[in-house]
């Protein structure tokens, strides 16, 4: 097969391995992306040679896993991931393999891998390696394990996870065996990190054929092994809502707990189940507190520019499916003209209201920025420190002729 970029790129790290008398091959998800004719992320390749004598064959690496064969090689201002050839004898408790033994066989090497189209290599020619069928199977839109799946899925659950979220990126079938395990052990996943779970389900969320998928974790059921999932949470509009087209995990999340139906204190105990960050976990709950709500001058304060944009394009799907980018752009005009954006750019301070009104600090402060702040966002009140002055001495003389 004719390479190009990146590959090509990466092509120097495979010839001083060889150099050295050290097998070498791209392998797993660059190997699969290549065949579908799919954008390549990441470079991975794989080696007989052993870490230590990886790190010593180039000028820079990172330790990132050495103890799992794995050390990154800077080339040429690109990081690639150059793991050892290993066998993942031992599991512990169907998680993480308990120690992993360096090995010289790359067909080994492949065949401890989690799903056939992930099970493939591409040496230096582009000639693939493939001894588990990955091709036939990418050719024939079916995601499956390599080897037993309920063997595959004892050793490690997540692969259940995994099998699921390439199913939404690619548009795959799920192999009936794979499938028919995967109902079987689904309580297998009970024994997965949330930390795991949740790079999984992000890359679920985010896929281009994430109706199916969801529809796959509820006929297995094994969204009973997720966090704070219910069955009847999981209706038809929140299946269909196009996740794809959000851009940040904080809208992804966002669209997440607003369809789902919770209210705040549900969302805010869901996010930290699934033990997001707490900036992560504020900006989801911004974001979805705000999708269907009317856009005046103190929402849209409130909120900010980011919120404000993210929670009106979840609206926008919810309802239409699709993004109106005229509105997007209007929004975004109504912001920009806000008169104010922040309190602090109020033309008066508390220290100001304190000396115009020469009393001391007390609550009567916020609350008086609070309705100077209105005021000014409504356009009723111009802000400059002499008019909004006039202004409340005007509201003061009000309240006595009241
Ligand atoms: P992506 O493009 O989303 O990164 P990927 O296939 O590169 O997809 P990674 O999670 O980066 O996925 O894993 C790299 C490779 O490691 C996979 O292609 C697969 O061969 C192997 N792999 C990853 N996770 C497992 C697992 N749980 N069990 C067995 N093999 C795995
Ligand atoms: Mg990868």
């Amino acid at each position: 097969m004719q390479m190009n970029e990146p590959f090509t790129h990466a092509i120097p790290i495979l010839h001083t391995l060889h150099e050295h008398g050290h097998q070498a091959y791209f392998v797993g998800g660059a190997v699969r992306d290549v065949l579908l004719g799919r954008e390549i992320g990441d470079i991975d390749i794989a080696t007989d040679a052993t870490p230590d004598t990886v790190e010593s064959l180039f000028e820079k690496t990172v330790d990132v896993g050495k103890e799992h064969g794995t050390v990154i090689v800077l080339h040429d201002g690109v990081s690639y991931e150059v793991t050892t050839f290993r066998t993942e004898s031992e599991y512990e408790d169907f998680r993480r393999p308990k120690e992993v033994a360096f090995i010289t066989s790359l067909k080994e090497d492949l065949l401890r891998r989690d799903l056939t189209i992930n099970a493939m290599a591409m040496d230096i020619n582009g000639e693939i390696i493939d001894h588990v069928g990955g091709k036939q199977d990418i050719e024939r839109k079916r995601i499956q394990t390599v080897g037993d799946p309920a063997c595959r899925f004892q050793e490690d659950a997540l692969r259940m996870m995994r099998a699921v979220r390439f199913l939404s990126q690619l548009g795959f079938e799920l192999a009936d065996e794979t499938a028919e395990a995967m109902k079987k052990d689904k309580h297998l996943l009970a024994n997965i990190s949330v930390e795991r779970k949740k790079i999984e389900m992000e890359k679920l969320l985010k896929g281009r054929h994430c109706q199916q998928a969801i529809q796959l974790l509820i006929s297995t059921k094994l969204y009973e092994e997720l966090p704070g999932l219910k069955a009847d949470r999981l209706h038809e509009s929140f299946q269909a809502f196009p996740y794809y087209l959000l851009d940040g995990l904080d809208e992804i999340w966002g669209a997440f707990i607003h369809l789902l139906g919770l209210d705040k204190e549900e969302a805010v105990s869901f996010l930290k189940e699934w033990k997001l960050s707490t900036k992560l976990l504020k900006d989801a709950i911004a974001i979805s507190q705000y999708v269907d709500c009317d856009w005046d001058a103190e929402n849209m304060f409130k909120a900010g520019e980011h919120v404000l944009l993210s929670s009106l394009k979840i609206t926008q799907l919810k309802h239409e499916r699709r993004i109106f980018f005229d509105e997007l752009e209007a929004a975004k005009h109504s912001y920009d003209a806000l008169p104010i954006k922040k309190l602090q750019d109020l033309a008066v301070s508390g220290k100001d209201l304190m000396a115009f009104r020469q009393k001391t600090s007390g609550k009567w402060i916020a609350e008086e920025l609070d309705l100077v702040k209105k005021a000014v966002l409504q356009n009723r009140l111009e802000n400059r420190k002499e008019a909004i002055e006039e202004w409340l001495k005007a509201c003061d003389q009000q309240l006595e002729n009241d």
